[in-house]
């Protein structure tokens, strides 16, 4: 048996010396293989940058946070660009690792960079992660161009500021009279925006500095102000005889503070979109039987300000309609202004309606200039079928008289 020289017995050893043999040589790779992390490693190491993002703009110091990890094998280096330049350059010798820096910007020029984050295991095959991110030098503060509807303002009237930027802006603040003023962005134009701040008739005549900061998005600030005069108006004096029937109602806290929280939550939904178009109308006709900012004090004692709308009284029934376009805020019955209608026209601009025998809309309605929204009576503290008509700006009660006139628009709208 030429073919066969080895017994089959021997051939069987031999194969079992062979298998033994192969099983050996891979048990030991396999063991100094999953020994060596550095050898096995496969998995890419993990880097997460935080403090400068892609697309953001940057002036000064940024600090940067970078963490890493890489289960297996382990950080083997971190390594920071910015363009071409190293930042940072480190050899690590852990799993994971956090550290941070502080860019110093202030050799780079104004425009767009880009920041290289690279990783590097410790494994053989050096198995890297690359993280990008481009960003922006910009360390010229923002150029505003501020304007005031009105130079001269009567106590109790409205102005604003027009305010045009030529960048992105992260904030925008302006300050009237003690007052932090809510900016509102003018449709369809980018960084133009409107600020308009109600005076209170109590408001001592005076010249006061409007104040506007911008900051843009690399934090450069730049701040202007303009001056608006606040001039003196004669408001009358007014005593309020109330009927016996109604003269419990200024003294009862409790409903009142009820009536302040009901509007305090339908002004919450106000919009930044502005509704109105062009002057107010008056809702009714009928005779002016109380102006606005008239100083008053109730006979029997009770609140003692000043009249915060314009009463206009006419028969019980009279229709009344919305002075201007908007959406309704409030349509239902208080204790103070009886049967009443909040319109929300935008941009914190609001006009109520009180005392009314009937409502004509509801909540969520949005009505046009002229709808009627309801029909004359003398619900609540009153003496007599009227409208008490009242205007309010970021909170602050006008003289809806004054927005008859002036309809606070700009050549954008
Ligand atoms: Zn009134």
């Amino acid at each position: 048996m030429i073919l066969f020289p080895m017994s089959k017995r021997k051939l069987l050893t031999v194969s079992v010396y062979l298998a033994a043999a192969l099983l050996a040589f891979f048990s030991f790779f396999g063991v100094i293989y999953s020994a060596w992390p550095e050898l096995s490693d496969s998995d890419l190491p993990v880097l997460t940058l935080e403090g400068v993002s892609d697309g953001g703009s940057y002036t000064g110091v940024i600090s940067v946070t970078f963490s890493a990890n890489d289960a297996t094998a382990g950080i083997g280096r971190v390594r920071i660009r910015i363009d071409d330049a190293d930042v940072y350059d480190k050899a690590i010798g852990a799993k994971s690792w956090f550290d941070g820096s502080e860019i110093d910007t202030s050799g780079l020029r104004e425009g767009e960079h880009r920041l290289t984050a690279t990783v590097t295991d410790s494994s053989l095959w050096r198995l890297k992660r690359e993280v990008a991110v481009a960003f922006t030098i910009d360390r010229t503060p923002p150029r505003l161009s501020v304007s005031s509807f009105k130079t001269t303002v009567l106590q109790g009237d409205t102005d604003g500021l027009v305010i045009s930027v030529n960048e992105k802006l992260s904030t925008l603040k302006v300050e009237a009279l003690g007052d932090s003023i809510v900016c509102h962005s003018l449709p369809g134009a980018e960084n133009r925006f409107r600020a308009l701040f109600g005076v209170s008739p109590l408001a001592k005549p005076a010249v006061y500095k409007v104040q506007c900061v911008a900051r843009d998005l690399a934090g450069n600030v730049t701040s202007e102000s303009v001056l608006v005069t606040v001039a003196a108006k004669k408001f009358p004096f007014e005593v309020i005889h109330l009927p016996k029937e109604k003269q419990g109602i200024l003294h009862n806290t409790a409903k009142i503070t009820e009536d302040r929280e009901i509007v305090a939550a339908a002004l919450a939904s106000a919009g930044d979109v502005q509704l109105w178009r062009g002057t107010f109308d008056r809702p009714a006709p009928g005779i002016d039987s109380s102006p606005f900012g008239i100083r008053r004090v109730y006979e029997t004692g009770g609140t003692a300000s000043y009249h915060q709308g314009i009463d206009i009284a006419n028969k019980e029934g009279t229709p009344i309609a919305a002075s201007n376009a908007g959406a309704v805020l409030f349509a239902g019955k208080l204790y103070v202004p009886g049967n009443t209608v909040i319109l929300d026209h935008g941009q914190g601009v609001v006009s109520s309606y009180y005392h009314m025998k009937a409502l004509g809309v509801k909540k969520g309605d949005v009505v046009a200039k002229g709808t009627v929204i309801g029909w004359m009576g003398t619900t609540g503290l009153s003496t007599g079928n009227h409208c008490h008509w009242q205007i309010t700006v970021g909170g602050q009660c006008v003289n809806p008289d004054d927005w008859r006139q002036f309809s606070y628009e700009t050549e954008d709208e």
